[in-house]
């Protein structure tokens, strides 16, 4: 009985636990995954997101130099989570706590897919020739 009142009287006092949604957006909840944000100098172009990306969200095309651009669509992405994890680079690749949908606009992804092997084929051809 004594811990029913003490119950009582906390929740009497507490802030709600509910929001006044939609006047008041919903926070995330914990561990929310969101869009893939990427910090490139932080990036070490390993390209192990690439790899471990289950739809192929992730590509990356290579320039001459031997730079590599990163590439993300967020309308492939399946927000696992992979890439976070298989990054070497800690907040390098994070989540972001957005709900909100992706508003980019991605280019489009059939032309960069093939830009990207084309480009990796090439850049590999260099890389022997010079071996
Ligand atoms: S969260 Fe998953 S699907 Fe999205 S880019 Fe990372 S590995 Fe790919
Ligand atoms: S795994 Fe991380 S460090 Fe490696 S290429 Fe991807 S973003 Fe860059």
């Amino acid at each position: 009985m004594r811990q029913m009142l003490v119950e009582s009287l906390k929740n009497l006092f507490s802030k709600p636990a509910t929001v006044e949604y939609p006047f008041e957006p919903s926070p995330p909840p914990s561990g929310y995954r969101g869009v893939i944000v990427y910090r490139k100098e932080l990036c070490i172009l390993c390209t192990k997101c690439e790899m471990v990306c289950p739809p192929g969200a992730i590509k990356f095309t290579y320039n001459g130099d031997g730079t590599k651009d990163f590439h993300y669509n967020p309308y492939l992405c399946i927000y696992c989570g992979e890439c976070v994890r298989a990054c070497p680079k800690p907040g390098c690749l994070t989540h972001s706590q957005i709900t909100a949908p992706p508003a980019t606009t991605v280019p489009d992804w059939d032309s960069l897919e093939k830009e990207a092997e084309e480009s990796k084929k090439a850049w590999l051809a260099s890389k022997k020739k010079k071996n």
